[in-house]
């Protein structure tokens, strides 16, 4: 059996290296993150989204409201004096 030189060796992580690095630098451009994107929030219609509050639930009281004004999970402006069928309490 032939055994690879040193400088082979040293070619060959050389490179493995280079196409690690080439995977890693192609993830942000191929969507292979785990964050959500933008386009997994449902329309506002869709959760029966309102500018007015229902009773005490509101949604600067919920879970998913992101100040000033937005939602991880419904799409567009949203008030904080607002509500839709997602409400839930801060934990
Ligand atoms: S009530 Fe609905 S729109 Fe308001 S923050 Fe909660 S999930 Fe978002």
């Amino acid at each position: 059996m032939i055994k690879p030189s040193e400088e082979e060796k040293g070619s060959t992580r050389r490179g493995l290296l280079k196409a690690a690095l080439a995977v890693a630098a192609a993830i942000p451009f191929l969507g292979l993150t785990t964050r959500p994107s933008k386009a997994a929030k449902v329309s506002k219609a869709a959760v029966a989204y309102q500018d007015s509050p229902k009773g005490s639930q509101r949604c600067d009281n919920c879970r998913l409201f992101e100040p000033p004004k937005s939602c991880q999970a419904v799409q567009g402006v949203i008030s904080p004096n607002g509500w839709c069928r997602l409400w839930g309490p801060k934990g």
